[in-house]
């Protein structure tokens, strides 16, 4: 392309609310346009990074025998309602009705309409497994639209969808396209981890999940690792332990006075003890199937919630901290709850860190009092509830104690998932088994955000300059810069241009006659893998044309005979 002819502007401003480099440098680099809140125009320079993307993917899908097929943007209510997600996904999904008043969406995920393809061409287990995958536009009405592409209402997603006679085959198909996302993220040339994912109420309780998680201090996910075994678990997921806490045996309860001491800090510090001596009491509350229930939630002092992780134990649908005016009718004293003889309302758990035999500081319900010495397992009147609500956190150790557990930041890029017989069963697809009964196949779905994983490369790879494209997803391998007025090199850059074309060099030619200063500022933002420069008079002087690399900015000088080999070779050792 040369750049003369391309319709391009970078600009100097970055709008306001573009909070992070790749949603700064994206519309700096004059790659996107808005239009809306969480809506993009694709302007050229990112639509080449898109299509490499969905070609990389499109590669490695169709070698383990995936499909390709485009279903609707906009699907029919009755679908929707088939699968029970009409009502569930009203806050997500934009719907509307047509002319004659029937329900229609815009898609956020299509795992209906895939079924209702199965279901019609698929009767027979002969015909299974089957894999078919999607590259198209999702739009989910985000609460938060935010960071550009990064959490869009409209965006790209590749999604895939499996449908397996069993659990063996299932696992198979599930392994197959593990593989193939590690080999797509991989040849993008992204820093990224496979990570233990939550499922939520998605699957059954023995689905696999995984997350593909590009590595880079902006991602709003936290990734537990560490480095002496293969663990690594979303902190939705993570269950790691804390080791060498040692715990008083006080024999009796007895109250204490902290007057005006509301935090667990201020009541510690008061009675000279570790945070994890003392209960953090929080309340919330759930509605699962339209019935609200309130609980109270212990953690040890130190520790944080992970909401996800209780909403998931508690099987809720909606799940909220409860309102001042609920916390009173409980009986409860703001700054002052603890679990000793509370209101029956409420349904008691205890996180998983918390030795129920040891005994602990907790609020006396009481103003200006806390109590010493509780032991849930010696003062609490019923059976004690016990599963794992804790954050993670840094130095806590895998469950069998031996590796300890550091915690980095990631962008979920990719999403792999078992959903077993859900949406089969209820929608009615059934096949015949070899035995010819029939059965609900199980499905596994597995997403890529495409637009996603372009401002995630960008979140990984860039500097105070601009964007620093990996090889494989730049929107070209090359800029040429030409420095130089007279028709001579003109000529010889023209030359140049066309012969590294025919070469199959992506490149992008700066034929625009600007300074050499204008010209480098633009190149370095748009952060193309490689820089040949030609400027007339070193030209004149050497007969060399320098090469820059944008990443590291090794120079070489090569002549005009060896420079197509030398480009070659610098691409083939970042492909
Ligand atoms: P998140 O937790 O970030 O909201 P999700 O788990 O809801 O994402 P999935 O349903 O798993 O997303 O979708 C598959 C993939 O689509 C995600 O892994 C992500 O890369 C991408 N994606 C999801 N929501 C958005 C969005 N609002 N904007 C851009 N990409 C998205
Ligand atoms: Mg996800």
């Amino acid at each position: 392309m040369r750049l003369s002819k391309a319709c391009w502007q970078t600009y100097k401003e970055i709008p306001k609310e573009a909070e992070i480099p790749s949603h700064q440098l994206l519309m700096k680099a004059g790659l996107l346009h808005k239009s809306g809140s969480g809506i993009y125009q694709y302007l050229p320079f990112a639509l080449r990074v898109i299509q490499k993307i969905e070609n990389i993917i499109r590669e490695e899908l169709n070698k383990i025998y995936s499909q390709e097929i485009t279903m609707s943007m906009v699907t029919p209510g009755e679908l929707w309602k088939e699968s029970g997600r009409w009502d569930l996904m009203e806050n997500l999904m934009v719907q509307f009705e047509d002319r004659g008043g029937k329900d229609l969406c815009l898609s956020p995920t299509n795992e209906e309409s895939v079924t209702d393809i199965f279901r019609k061409i698929v009767k027979s287990y002969k015909q299974l497994p089957v894999s078919l995958y999607q590259i198209n536009t999702k739009f989910r009405d985000e609460i938060r639209p935010r960071f550009g592409l990064m959490r869009g209402r409209e965006f790209i997603m590749k999604d895939a969808y499996t449908f397996h006679l069993n659990k063996e085959c299932m696992d198979k198909g599930y392994e197959e396209m593990y593989q193939a996302y590690s080999n797509i993220f991989k040849r993008m040339g992204l820093d990224f981890a496979i990570v233990e994912a939550d499922a939520g109420n998605m699957g059954s309780t023995d689905s696999k999940t995984h997350e593909f998680q590009v590595i880079a201090e902006t991602g709003e996910d936290l990734i537990v690792y560490s480095e002496s075994s293969d663990y690594a678990a979303n902190i939705e997921k993570a269950e790691t332990i804390r080791k060498n806490l040692s715990f008083s045996k006080d024999s009796e309860v007895t109250e204490i006075d902290t007057p005006k001491m509301k935090s667990i800090a201020d009541v510690c510090n008061h009675l000279k003890v570790d945070q994890y001596q003392s209960l953090k009491s929080l309340v919330y509350t759930s509605i699962t199937d339209a019935k609200e229930s309130h609980h109270l939630v212990l953690l040890l002092g130190d520790d944080e919630l992970n909401e996800v992780k209780l909403k998931n134990y508690l099987n809720a649908t909606y799940l909220v901290m409860t309102k001042d005016e609920t916390i009173k009718d409980l009986g409860l004293i703001k700054g002052f709850i603890g679990p000793h003889n509370c209101s029956e309302n409420l349904n008691i758990v205890y996180d998983q860190a918390i030795d129920l035999d040891s005994s602990y500081i907790i609020g006396a319900n009481k103003v200006d009092k806390h109590l010493k010495g509780f032991v849930p397992s010696r003062n609490c009147k019923d059976s004690v509830n016990q599963t794992d609500l804790r954050n993670s956190k840094p130095g806590d150790y895998t469950q069998c104690g031996e590796h300890e557990v550091k915690i980095k930041k990631g962008i979920e890029v990719g999403h792999i998932f078992q959903l077993g017989d859900k949406y089969t069963k209820a929608m009615s697809a059934q096949v015949l088994d070899n035995n010819g009964k029939k059965v609900n196949p199980l499905m596994g779905c597995y997403g890529i955000g495409v637009t996603r994983t372009m401002a995630a490369a960008i979140e990984q790879n860039h500097d105070e300059q601009g964007m620093i494209w990996p090889m494989a997803i730049a929107p070209y391998q090359v800029y040429f810069s030409l420095i130089g007025k007279s028709e001579e090199i003109k000529k010889l850059a023209s030359d140049i241009y066309d012969s590294l074309v025919s070469d199959k060099i992506e490149v992008l030619f700066d034929d625009r006659g600007l300074g050499p200063g204008a010209m480098f500022k633009d190149s370095d933002l748009l952060g193309l893998p490689i820089r040949i420069t030609l400027g007339e008079r070193d030209y004149k002087e050497s007969n060399l044309l320098e090469i820059k690399l944008r990443k590291c900015g090794t120079v070489h000088k090569v002549s005009r005979e060896g420079l197509n080999s030398k480009v070659k070779e610098l691409i083939n050792n970042e492909l």
